[in-house]
């Protein structure tokens, strides 16, 4: 049997109204597969913009109770795991300041990047719905590489989340810009468990050529919003032959985590 991973950093808990099972149950879930290093990243809160970007993330009100369980469970598991705490959250420049000074006088370890929604026209654009829009498509690499730029994240997510349907060469254009901006600024990729294990539309094979092409980093993340999608053998397997295919760089230690 092929071995498992031994960190992840990418977890998530009911506060973001759309995964299931207590915080217990996903460090559980950790131990018996063997990974000894837990990050939780649920959906950051943000202050209000739009009743569709809000209801998929906890709200500043939950903050205190997601940081008081999981420092009970950091306690309580030390010598069988450690748990980190930070989140998963889109870049939006206008709310960017103050949805991190929020944050930081909760104090928190860690931030991922995943850019699940870029705004048009005044609202909001799922970034996995199918789309031949170039100009979705260049705002989605913008807006990712704006983030990162700022260097509150530590990696990005999902980079392959945005479904672009048009032109390939456009499409390589614009991925090719966004890793050379991640491998010009050592900041890993993710091969994302959650879309293997759901036939979703990432990890692409096309997104993982051109990575592998542009000797990226890359971190596998499980995205578990389940306790149930924590150790699966088969998924993991598809990651692996996928790093053998593409020669994928893969870390397990995230840049500047203590
Ligand atoms: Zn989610
Ligand atoms: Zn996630």
């Amino acid at each position: 049997m092929e071995s498992y991973l031994t960190a992840n950093y990418h977890t998530h808990t009911t506060r973001c109204h759309h995964a299931v099972g207590e915080d217990r149950a996903y460090v559980e879930a950790a131990i018996e597969a063997g990974i000894r290093v837990l990050g939780f990243s649920d959906h950051i809160p943000m202050p209000e913009i739009d009743e569709r970007l809000s209801g998929i993330r906890m709200s500043y009100a939950q903050v205190e109770d997601y940081l008081d369980s999981l420092h009970r469970l950091q306690q309580e598991y030390k010598q069988e795991i450690t748990i980190y705490i930070g989140y998963e959250g889109e870049y939006f420049a206008p709310l960017f300041e103050e949805q991190i000074r929020r944050l930081r006088s909760f104090g928190y370890d860690y931030l991922i990047l995943g850019q699940h929604f870029v705004i048009t026209d005044g609202r909001g654009v799922y970034t996995g719905a199918p789309t031949d829009s170039v100009a979705i498509l260049k705002m989605y690499v913008d807006w990712c590489i704006e983030g990162l730029s700022t260097g509150a994240y530590r990696y990005l997510c999902h980079p392959d989340l945005i479904y672009f349907t048009g032109d390939e060469t456009v499409w390589r254009r614009e991925m090719t810009r966004l890793c050379r901006y991640c491998k010009e600024h050592r900041i890993p990729m993710e091969y994302n468990l959650l879309g293997a294990m759901e036939g979703r539309q990432y990890p692409s094979e096309r997104f993982l050529a051109l990575a592998g092409e542009m000797e990226n980093d890359i971190i596998i993340g499980i995205d578990a919003h389940d306790p149930g999608q924590i150790g699966n053998q088969s998924v993991y397997q598809m990651a692996q032959n996928a790093v053998r295919k593409y020669q994928l760089h893969v870390q397990t230690d995230l840049p500047g985590l203590r």
